[in-house]
């Protein structure tokens, strides 16, 4: 069992996946996640720190949400986030359509994967190895 601290109130919890945040700050997250969407349906024009003040969310946890892709935001709407790579304003997710183009692209590139020739081997896909592995350690474990 994986014990760590919260990253946003820094109680010590047992880390379950996901998030590194404890129970109570999940619910809390998903509250004001809540409060920002419910904020935005209502008041669909109004900017960053208006939305902020309103909700008492900070700004950089609504970007959180953004980044993330669980807040949907409308095309008209002037809330948005910069692009990571070039700085332009976004809706949704890390990068503008161009840079993601271009990073799926670089991507593509580097991912010349030795898997290839494995999976040419003993003819049974990765991912049916890897879960074989894990059964087996539970086994082990019992
Ligand atoms: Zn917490
Ligand atoms: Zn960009």
């Amino acid at each position: 069992m994986e014990v760590r601290n919260c990253r946003r109130c820094g109680k010590i919890y047992q880390y379950v996946g996901g998030k590194p945040i404890c129970y109570d700050c999940k619910e809390e997250d998903e509250k004001d996640f809540q409060k920002v969407k419910d904020y935005l349906y209502e008041h669909p024009n109004a900017s960053m720190t208006v939305v902020s003040e309103a909700t008492e969310v900070s700004i950089s946890t609504i970007r959180q949400y953004i980044r993330d892709e669980r807040l949907m935001i409308s095309e008209s709407s002037p809330v948005g986030i910069d692009c990571e790579s070039c700085g332009v304003s976004i809706k949704t997710g890390r990068y503008c359509k161009e840079c993601s183009a271009k990073l799926a692209t670089d991507l593509n590139r580097a991912f010349v994967r030795p898997e290839t020739q494995e999976r040419r081997l003993d003819g049974t896909s990765i991912q049916n190895t890897k879960m074989h592995y894990l059964n087996r350690r539970k086994d082990h474990n019992r």
